[in-house]
């Protein structure tokens, strides 16, 4: 038995992972990668992948990126962990207030994962109202298809049936909106008149329940676990309308859609303005450390912060978890934003982005639903292949490409680093793997 053979039975005896039936994995084998560089992926054999989904979404400068990884070797020559509670460090510091300065929004509160982020904002607001008087504000809302996390809390505000379902005895009740998703718009109906039809839904919802409601989740312009489903701004602004007539906070979770991925920092940008004029609360992870560690954070407006500062202890937010700020982590984040204001990132993404998409308008595939927002871009397979999204990871697999399509949803949200070669090899190699598994 070869090296990576050896590897990977030994992975499949010790190790649950994740997102999978197991039992797949007799027809599917495990791909061992011992490297990567830039946008590449590299098997034991040394055989390439180009990393089509950044790493389930985390990497935004590709891999082995110097100033990252410096950042964090220099970090560690200083301080690797120190607890958050009582103590606090340069780097945790340093990351809070940039990030107050780009969203608007600040009192960082740390977590390592993105359910975390869900788990604290929704918390947040709930003992919010708690703390103001207002008690009986206690339930969550979010959008059909939403996606904000697996753990019981985050999963009670997430709507997919294949992650949910199974566990509805556990999880909270919440309510559901229409999504804003254009896909779903009627024929001739446009993308902005579709989302005002569906942000008039949501005020008929709240102007009935807003008494019992604490807020109102949201994954700005994306919906990433829903196949990228895509959606107008307007939609964004009228939920803060509605969400501040009716007193409902709104939290936006940008975990996999902050930090450029749609085209501006944030994507609540979208809807004019700044973070802060849209959201109350705002949820970052994923690309924050530029894929290299866990990290997530919280931001949220003083008047949040201010209603739980109190002499009473149980009126402040006692939520707590070990790592919390972690130095390293901060450190990969603080590199991260640096590349953001070392170059200009997201007009050199623009430019990636328009040849991705004038090369993907090209193809002669049955594909619905092109779309595109900075770097995402996504399209919808018309085919019979009920397999359709198992065979072409596999077609990708053997092209090179690491692609991960969400039932027949192709996506591409790679790494920023792309260069001609790199770009040339997606679009050709994605355009195989789908015909190949039609
Ligand atoms: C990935 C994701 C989460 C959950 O983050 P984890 O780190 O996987 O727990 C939450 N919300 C959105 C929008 C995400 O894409």
């Amino acid at each position: 038995m070869s090296e990576s053979q050896d590897l990977l039975q030994r992975s499949l005896h010790s190790v649950w992972h994740p997102c999978t039936q197991m039992k797949h994995h007799e027809r599917y084998p495990l791909v061992p990668i011992t490297r990567g560089e830039g946008a590449w992926l590299f098997d034991s054999e040394g055989k390439g992948y180009l990393d089509a989904v950044s790493s389930w979404w985390v990497n935004l400068f590709g891999h082995n990126q110097p100033d990252i990884k410096n950042a964090i070797k220099a970090q560690l020559d200083q301080l690797e962990h120190v607890m958050l509670a009582g103590f606090t460090h340069e780097p945790v510091v340093a990351l809070s207030e940039k990030l107050s300065v780009l969203t608007g929004l600040g009192h960082a509160f740390y977590g390592s994962d993105g359910a975390s982020a869900t788990e604290i904002a929704l918390k947040m607001s709930f003992h919010y109202w708690r703390n103001i008087g207002q008690p009986q504000k206690t339930r969550f809302i979010s959008l059909q298809n939403s996606y904000h996390g697996e753990t019981l809390g985050a999963l009670s505000v997430t709507d997919v049936a294949i992650f949910k379902d199974m566990y509805a005895p556990l999880i909270l009740q919440s309510a559901q909106m229409p999504s804003p998703d254009s896909r779903l718009a009627e024929t001739g109906e446009s993308e902005e008149a579709y989302a005002l039809r569906c942000a008039a839904a949501l005020e008929t919802y709240i102007a009935q329940h807003h008494a019992e409601l604490a807020a109102f989740i949201i994954e700005p312009l994306v919906q990433g676990a829903a196949g990228m489903a895509m959606y107008h701004p307007v939609y964004l602004q009228r939920a803060r309308e509605i969400c501040s007539h009716y007193q409902v906070h709104l939290i936006a979770d940008e975990i996999a859609v902050g930090f450029g991925r749609t085209g501006t920092l944030f994507a609540c940008e979208q809807a004019g303005g700044r973070v802060s004029d849209i959201a109350d609360f705002i949820c970052l992870s994923k690309g924050i450390t530029g894929g290299y560690l866990p990290l997530s954070v919280v931001l949220t407006t003083d008047e949040v912060y201010q209603a739980f500062y109190h002499d009473q202890t149980v009126k402040g937010f006692l939520h707590s978890h070990s790592y919390t700020g972690n130095p390293l982590a901060c450190s990969a984040a603080l590199a991260t934003l640096n590349l953001f204001e070392a170059s200009d990132v997201l007009g050199h993404n623009q430019q990636i982005a328009q040849q991705l998409w004038s090369t993907v308008q090209a193809y002669d595939l049955p594909l619905k639903y092109l779309r595109q927002r900075g770097m995402i871009t996504a399209f919808e397979v018309e085919t019979v292949n009920p397999q359709f999204a198992r065979d072409c990871y596999a077609a990708a697999l053997k092209h090179g490409l690491l692609l991960r399509p969400i039932a027949n949803a192709v996506y591409w949200m790679p790494p920023y680093c792309l260069n001609e070669a790199d770009i040339a090899h997606l679009t050709k190699a994605t355009y195989m793997a789908v015909a190949e598994s039609m």
